[in-house]
């Protein structure tokens, strides 16, 4: 479905995203891990169309993405700081992701009700931004970003802000949501625990490289090298 072939980005001379060759399957949840700087965000904002290329070429679908625009390409992307629109509810959030997709007004109002079921927020369509708690607030950004049921769903820390109880219960959640659904999942995260428990397949970035790729068992039991096993809690 997604596949990256030599793609670089650089600001100023340095490389951010170093020739980085990536392909994520239809239905299969790829996790990007790896220390802050490493170029997780600017990865998942090239696949989004928001950042341009140095080098290289974005396909979806087989398709080359450089003449595509962000809103044509069927991507949805939660952002690490996920800015709910403090002015509009619940619902007027969630509609937000549809109305990108042109759908009518009285069209949509089924549809917010269905994805605050799915992400178990139902009848929230109502409440205020900010009588919501952290969890809450994220899985309505998670309810936007799945509005236009996008091919491809990109998360950045999509459980940045929570506590880790909650993050735990909130991944189980999310994996059991992604396979029900078929959503492909591109998502990045710093935290190896919740790589581990929502990816089909992780990828461990170093200064814009990719450092390994493989389950998350292959990864946990034959670190590539001594960045990745050091980055996995591992003394040598
Ligand atoms: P974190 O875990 O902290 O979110 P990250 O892996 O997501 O880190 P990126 O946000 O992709 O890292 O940034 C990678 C590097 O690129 C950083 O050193 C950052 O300062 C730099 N960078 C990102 N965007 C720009 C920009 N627009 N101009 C210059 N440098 C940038
Ligand atoms: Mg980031």
């Amino acid at each position: 479905l997604l596949q990256l072939d030599g793609v670089s980005v650089r600001f100023g001379g340095r490389a951010v995203v170093d020739r980085v060759d990536l392909a994520v399957a239809a239905h299969e949840t790829v996790c990007v891990l790896g220390p802050s700087g490493s170029g997780k965000s600017t990865l998942l904002r090239v696949v989004a169309g928001l950042q341009p290329v140095s080098a290289g070429r974005v396909l979806l679908d087989g398709a080359d993405q450089a003449a595509v625009p962000v809103h044509r390409r069927g991507v949805g992307l939660m952002f690490q700081d996920h800015q709910l629109f403090p002015h509009r509810d619940v619902g007027g959030n969630v509609a937000f992701g549809l109305r990108m997709r042109g759908s009518a007004r009285t069209a949509y109002r089924p549809r917010v009700a269905e994805l605050l079921d799915l992400v178990g927020l139902p009848g929230a369509q109502g409440r205020a931004v900010a009588s919501l708690s952290g969890g809450e607030q994220q899985r309505v950004a998670l309810a936007r970003a799945l509005a236009p049921s996008p091919r491809l769903l990109m998360l950045d820390e999509p459980l940045g802000q929570l506590d880790r109880g909650l993050r735990e219960r909130l991944v189980v959640e999310l994996r059991e949501l992604f396979s029900r659904l078929g959503t492909t999942v591109l998502a990045v995260t710093h935290d190896q625990g919740e790589a581990f428990a929502l990816a089909d397949r992780v990828i461990v970035m170093r200064d814009g490289r990719i450092a390994q790729a493989g389950t998350p068992l292959e990864v946990w039991q034959r670190p590539a090298d001594r960045f990745v096993a050091r980055f996995l809690g591992f003394e040598n």
